[in-house]
């Protein structure tokens, strides 16, 4: 177990959860590596009966190099959507080969630069996109391994700001389009368009939805080996969803290495997969300190020192995190709003719910946090971004500082502007 009580205070792995904040201070990310291989080894496990696939973490879900190395002992490599998420994948040991570059809006510098590190392959989603990549390949004296995006228009059952197949979604080629757009990026110089990429949404726990997809995908790619194409591979994207909630069960993992092998039988290539959430959201906390109990009608705020810029996900996606005191007061809870400092009423982490009692100084966490949490941070308010410590066994470590929001985006005045002039302008 990564996180859970002993002796009535709550632990990662072996390490007091309050040994940790006396080191690092609050709000923290706090990381459990066996939670990570845990993870890990139930993905593989679960995918064992496909022989010829290749593994990629979404980088985006959480970029920090001890996820990625941990990732790249499982075998592992990255899905980037960025030239900086190429860098961190770089930072975090993972093969150029490894690497496959998804996303809507890749820039040309991103795209050469992922060119120039050798990247495995792109996933192209729209045609001007695959133009330009061609281009530049034929300028950079090679081809860019490349599958075609298409958006299978099934919709993922998640929260709306989550799905990615929907008639309106960014994402792409719509499946009625797709044979027509693979043919013509089949026929540029510079691509070596492979397959197809699908990726449906997040969080997803029913697998209807992906099943749905997959099968779409089988058929698209009957017509476009009927049409002469050779296919190699397909891409199946990410979206496996977790428990957030206290008896909500997150995605079956076996039944869907189950349902990919079903669903897949006999389409004759590699399959590749995405997965991001589902390998770290479990292994991280945000280790919070109680500020202030604020009595109100008809609950009380309990005002934490951890906001929405530190773990944003309720504020965009109204998502759920369970609230669990470190030192539970006996079994006691009562009814609160919990929330943050930051002067927006979405800065709310728990609204009329039922929590552990708490009080001013006590420590808390905000469960599985370890995916898009400290990936989504930002300095709003001025408040910094908050430490991350890397848990294994009884060993600790802090893996990212502290840093003021001053320190990662000085800001200065316009050169003309020294402090006497802004005096001079604000007294125009
Ligand atoms: C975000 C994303 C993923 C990972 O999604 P999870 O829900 O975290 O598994 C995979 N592939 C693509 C293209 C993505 O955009």
């Amino acid at each position: 177990m990564s996180f859970q009580m002993r002796d009535g205070v709550l632990h990662a792995e072996d390490v007091p959860l309050p040994v940790i904040a006396d080191a690092a201070g609050t709000p923290a990310y706090v990381y459990s590596a066996s939670a990570v291989r845990t993870a890990a080894r139930r993905f593989v496990e679960a995918l064992a009966p496909i022989a010829r696939k290749q593994l990629l973490y979404a980088v985006k879900a959480n970029p920090h190099p001890a996820i990625l190395q941990t990732l790249a002992g499982f075998g592992f490599g990255a899905d980037i959507v960025s030239g900086g998420e190429l860098q961190a994948a770089r930072a975090g040991g993972i093969a150029p080969a490894d690497i496959v570059y998804s996303g809507v809006g890749k820039t040309r510098d991103e795209m050469a630069a992922a060119l120039d590190a050798g990247i495995g392959r792109f996933n192209i989603e729209h045609e001007r996109e695959g133009e330009v990549l061609s281009a530049l390949a034929c300028a950079h004296g090679v081809r860019a391994t490349a599958l075609l995006r298409v958006n299978p228009l099934v919709d993922a059952q998640s929260h709306a700001k989550i799905s990615t197949a929907l008639t309106d979604s960014k994402f792409g080629i719509p499946y009625p389009k797709a044979v027509l757009m693979y043919r013509r990026l089949a026929a540029l110089s510079g691509l070596n368009l492979e397959g197809v990429a699908v990726h449906i949404g997040s969080q997803i726990t029913d697998l209807a939805p992906l099943q749905a997809a997959y099968r779409r995908i089988g058929t698209l790619v009957a017509a476009l080996r009927a049409e002469g194409h050779r296919l190699s591979h397909v891409d199946l994207g990410g979206g496996l969803g977790v428990s957030y909630r206290a008896g909500e069960p997150g995605a079956d993992i076996a039944a869907y290495g189950a349902m990919v092998g079903r669903e897949t039988q006999g389409w004759d290539v590699s399959l590749l997969f995405e997965p991001g959430r589902f390998l770290v959201a479990q292994a991280g906390v945000l280790l919070t300190r109680v500020l202030w109990v604020k009595p109100a009608q008809p609950h009380p705020f309990v005002i934490v020192d951890a906001a929405m810029n530190d773990l944003a996900r309720p504020a965009l996606y109204d998502a759920w995190h369970e609230f669990v005191a470190v030192r539970p007061r006996g079994s006691e809870r009562f009814v609160a709003n919990v929330v943050g400092p930051v002067c927006e009423s979405g800065d709310r982490f728990a609204h009329a719910r039922a929590v552990d009692r708490v009080e001013e100084g006590d420590l808390a966490v905000l469960a599985t946090a370890g995916a898009y949490g400290a990936a989504m941070a930002s300095t709003y308010n001025a408040r910094a971004l908050v430490p991350e410590v890397w848990v294994d066994g009884d060993g600790f470590d802090i893996v990212s500082d502290r840093v003021p929001a001053a320190r990662i985006r000085p800001q200065r005045l316009p050169h003309w502007m020294d402090a006497q002039g802004l005096r001079a302008a604000v007294g125009r």
